[in-house]
């Protein structure tokens, strides 16, 4: 009975002292911190910061002067990114029936044009379906074809939007269309893009087409009346070259060599300024990090805090890190992503790893004063956890509230004004306690997986299909240049 008592008391006192830890550090983050100012910084002064442009090359010495300023550990970590593709400027008219000058972006990948420009017959495409160029047959061939979409409102629009795209793309290739124009799945002239499907192998010319200006060439042709578009995309191409993530480091008391990485990144799009997607995000990885060093605590495991780069255009920043340390992942007991902009945090997504659910339930199911949590076990692909999930290292992403995320999306209007300063400060907490009980229950053990292990996670969930709408990473994966071995 002594005995027993004296455990008790030991595993009160443990459990308590831990808790004060993180709880010091959740009123750490929630009190006063630079976290406004670092983001108006990043969003304001630095702007949008596409991988390979000048932004983003300050972004990276910004964020490596932010971790060093504070005391924490950090270094520029250089991997390749397999080629350059910046806009200059695109532009279009529109001629025939009717004559105006739509507003237009490039899509990431397209094609530059002749600076004289591209011009070409302007033919109704429909949504894009099968049936939309079964009926367009040769009309199609040799002219731009103009794809009508959906209004963006939430997440599965976008990721529908991103498989849409595949097949349209495939589609347009087979008819031989001489562009592309999509458009915009945003209010009225709002421009966003994405990336062309087939990535660094695109070679139509494409572009995003301001919503009303798009629905405008669509009623006039299909009053049966004709078009010409005129189309100038001047872009910037270029041979493989160097990026940088930044890696801040806190390194564990007790088991130093094992790893809990948790990351946003620092790249966006050129339009906006990359505030929800996702320097709010890169703001919070420099907070946490920034008061456990203020706060003098010591996490048993070693916490990283990468700040990635090339997200945007394939997660490049992160896969080259899982190459990079693939001889430490059996020691990486988890990895994060925080990359759904600033709504408050609902839960993490556990990428189908019922071992990972049930830790992550046991960490947040305490954390009552910071909200109610619920964690989903399914894998999800777009993220800098892709890579580490086909490694088979434990990952999760955490989700939000859509808050205004999905209209801004990669749009002109991702800007500071559109993030939710509260939330990003409760959700700073909340990440800092997940990470600091990974980092801290020495109990938590989530073995990698096999590469059959990984398989078998792909077969019994849509994996497939999602790495299909992403950017070619399907035939990495299978192709073993992606992944564990
Ligand atoms: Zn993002």
């Amino acid at each position: 009975m002594k005995k027993f008592i004296f455990i008790s008391f030991i595993l009160l006192w443990t459990l308590s002292a831990q808790d004060s830890e993180t709880n010091k550090l959740i009123e750490g983050l929630l009190g006063d911190t630079p976290i406004e100012e670092d983001l108006k910084e990043l969003c304001d002064v630095i702007g949008g910061r596409p991988t390979g442009s000048r932004a983003n090359s300050l972004s990276i010495d910004w964020g490596l002067k932010k971790f060093q300023e504070a005391g924490v550990s950090a270094s520029k970590e250089v991997f390749t990114m397999p080629g350059l593709w910046l806009e200059n400027e695109t532009s279009a008219q529109i001629g025939g029936a009717a004559e105006f000058e739509p507003r237009v972006v490039a899509l990431t990948f397209s094609k530059g044009t002749h600076r004289t420009g591209l011009r070409g017959k302007l033919v109704d495409g429909g949504h894009g379906t099968i049936d939309d160029f079964a009926r367009l047959g040769e009309n199609a061939r040799g002219n731009f074809v103009i794809i009508e979409t959906d209004e963006l409102v939430d997440i599965d629009g976008l990721f529908k939007e991103y498989a849409d795209a595949v097949l349209i793309e495939d589609l347009a290739y087979e008819a031989g269309v001489k562009g592309l124009v999509y458009m915009s799945s945003r209010p009225m002239r709002l421009l966003y893009r994405h990336n062309a499907s087939r990535s660094f192998e695109n070679t139509l010319p494409m572009v995003v087409m301001a919503r009303e200006d798009a629905k405008r060439c669509l009623r006039i042709l299909r009053n049966d009346e004709s078009l010409a578009l005129l189309v100038k995309i001047n872009v910037r191409k270029g041979a493989a070259y160097k990026s940088y993530n930044v890696i801040g480091e806190i390194e564990g008391s007790e088991r130093p060599e094992e790893v809990v990485i948790i990351g946003a990144h620092l790249d966006s799009w050129g339009l906006g300024t990359g505030a929800n997607d996702n320097g709010c995000n890169v703001a919070m990885m420099i907070d946490i990090a920034r008061q456990m060093i203020k706060l003098d605590i010591k996490p048993k495991r070693t916490i990283r805090f990468a700040l990635w780069n090339g997200e945007e255009l394939g997660l490049y920043g992160s896969m080259a890190y899982t190459k990079q340390y693939e001889s430490q992942l059996d020691n990486h007991i988890m990895a994060m992503s925080v990359d759904i902009g600033s709504g408050p945090i609902t839960g993490f997504f556990t990428g189908g790893r019922p071992d990972v659910l049930e830790s992550t339930n046991k960490i947040t199911d305490p954390l009552t004063d910071l909200g109610m949590f619920t964690n989903i076990d399914i894998p999800l692909v777009g993220t800098d956890n892709f890579d580490f999930m086909m490694h088979g290292v434990g990952n999760l992403i955490a989700n939000h509230e859509p808050a205004n995320y999905a209209p801004n999306y990669h749009a002109e209007s991702d800007t500071y004004d559109k993030v939710n300063l509260k939330a990003l400060k409760l959700n700073s907490a909340i990440v800092a306690a997940v990470t600091l009980g990974y980092a801290n229950d020495l109990n938590i053990n989530l073995p990698r997986q096999s590469r059959q292990n990984i398989e078998k996670l792909v077969e019994s969930t849509d994996l497939e299909q999602q790495m299909k709408s992403m950017m070619g990473i399907w035939y990495q994966w299978i192709d073993g240049k992606r992944g564990r071995k």
